[in-house]
C-alpha cells in the first residue's frame, strides 16, 4: 500500500448523478454517531478537515459546484474520497445520448455522463465509497427487464480494483444506507487517512466487516418467537414475521439492532418485513416481498416439531416463578429454614 504523511484536509466529492434518488444522501442528515455537521465543522479531535461537496448539502450551485470535479480531476484537492450513488447505467448500449450525467464538458457543452466522471476521478482518488446498495450491488435499477444495464461500482471497475493508496472500494450497502453505518464507515477511513487506524475491514462483498458480519435475525428482538414457533399471521403482531414474508436469517443488516435514528426504528424489530434492501441478491431474489421465503418453510416445519412444547414447558414454570416463595407470610413461626449459630 502507498504511504503518504499525515493528512491535514480531505475533499469528499460525493456524485449523486449515478441512476438514484439521493436518498443515501437525505439519510446520511439522520447520522448522529457522528453527524455530517460534527465532520464538517471538526468536532472529532484528530480528524483532517473535511470539505463536503454533495449536490444536495452543497452552498455552491452550477459551475460553482462543479468547479470541485475539475479540481479533483487536475489532482489540485488531492487527497479526497470519491462517494458514488446510485447505480451505474452502462453508456455502451445508449450510443445516441446518456443515461446518467453532471454537468456540461465545456468544449463540447454536452453532459458528462457519470461513467466519463467515474473514469476521470476513480484513479486520482485516496479511497472510492459506494454509498447504498444501487452504488455497491446495481440495487433496485439494475432489476430484471431495466433499460438502462444497470450496475454496481464494483461491477464497472472491478471487484479486485484498488485506488492509488491501495484501498479497496468501500461498499456501504442498504436502500437507503442506515445514516449512522455510514458516517461511521467515513469516520473510519478519515482516522486511517489521519494515520490513526489500519486498513478498513471488510468481507468478500466489500462490505464493513463490524457493520455486516451478522444477519437481521440474529439482531432481532423477535427471535425468541421464532425459536418458540409463534409466528405472525397479520401485520401488526408482535410476533415474528417470517410467515409474512420476513428474510431476516439469511440477510446480512444490522439495522434491527442498531435501530434507525438514535436507536429507534428498524425493519422486522417494529413490524416491518426485513426484504433483503442492503444484499447483492437485491431486489429480485426476494421477490414477491409479502411471500413466505421458500426456505422458511422447512426451518419453520422443524421448528414446529419441538417450539410449541418449550413455549408450554416454560409456560409451566414461568407460572411457578410469577409465585412468591412459602415462608414469606407475617405468621409467629420463621419458615426460612435459618438456624442460629450463636
Ligand atoms: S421477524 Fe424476521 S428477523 Fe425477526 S425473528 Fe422473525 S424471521 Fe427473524
Ligand atoms: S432489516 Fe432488511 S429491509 Fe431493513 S434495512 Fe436491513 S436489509 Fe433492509
Amino acid at each position: 500500500m502507498a504511504t503518504r504523511a499525515r493528512v491535514e484536509e480531505v475533499h469528499i466529492i460525493w456524485m449523486t448523478g449515478g441512476l438514484s434518488c439521493d436518498g443515501d444522501t437525505i439519510s446520511i442528515t439522520a447520522a448522529s454517531q457522528p453527524s455530517v455537521e460534527d465532520v464538517v465543522m471538526g468536532a472529532i479531535p484528530g480528524l483532517p478537515q473535511v470539505y463536503l461537496h454533495n449536490p444536495v448539502l452543497a452552498y455552491e450551485v452550477g459551475e460553482g459546484f462543479m468547479s470541485w470535479w475539475y479540481k479533483a480531476e487536475r489532482g489540485e484537492i488531492d487527497p479526497f474520497v470519491l462517494v458514488i450513488e446510485g447505480s451505474i447505467p452502462n453508456e455502451n448500449i445508449k450510443a445516441e445520448g446518456y443515461w446518467a450525467a453532471q454537468g456540461n464538458d465545456p468544449v463540447t457543452n454536452q453532459p458528462i455522463p457519470t461513467t466519463a466522471w467515474i473514469d476521470r476521478l476513480a484513479p486520482k482518488a485516496w479511497a472510492v465509497v459506494a454509498a447504498g446498495t444501487c452504488a455497491t450491488y446495481g440495487g433496485i435499477h439494475a432489476m430484471q427487464g431495466n433499460a438502462t444495464g444497470a450496475m454496481g461500482l464494483a461491477d464497472y471497475l472491478g471487484k479486485n480494483w484498488r485506488s492509488w493508496a491501495g484501498i479497496p472500494i468501500v461498499n456501504v450497502p442498504g436502500c437507503p444506507v442506515q445514516p449512522d453505518n455510514f458516517m461511521e464507515t467515513l469516520l473510519y477511513l478519515l482516522y486511517q487517512a489521519a494515520g490513526m487506524a489500519p486498513m478498513i475491514p471488510l468481507d468478500e462483498a466489500l462490505r464493513p466487516t463490524w457493520l455486516f458480519g451478522k444477519t437481521v435475525h440474529e439482531g432481532c428482538d423477535r427471535g425468541s418467537y421464532y425459536e418458540e414457533s409463534d409466528f405472525a399471521t397479520e401485520y401488526g403482531s408482535p410476533k415474528c414475521l417470517v410467515k409474512l414474508g420476513c428474510w431476516g436469517p439469511v440477510v446480512q443488516c444490522n439495522v434491527p439492532k442498531r435501530g434507525w435514528m438514535a436507536g429507534l426504528g428498524g425493519c422486522p424489530n417494529v413490524g416491518g418485513i426485513c426484504i433483503g434492501c442492503t444484499m447483492p441478491g437485491f431486489p429480485d431474489k426476494f421477490m414477491p416481498f409479502m411471500d413466505e421465503p421458500p426456505g422458511a418453510k422447512a426451518s419453520t416445519n422443524l421448528i414446529n416439531l419441538y417450539g410449541p412444547v418449550m413455549r408450554k414447558l416454560r409456560s409451566f414454570t414461568n407460572t411457578t416463578l410469577n409465585k412468591e416463595p412459602s415462608w414469606r407470610h407475617k405468621g409467629r413461626e420463621l419458615a426460612t429454614s435459618y438456624h442460629p449459630t450463636w
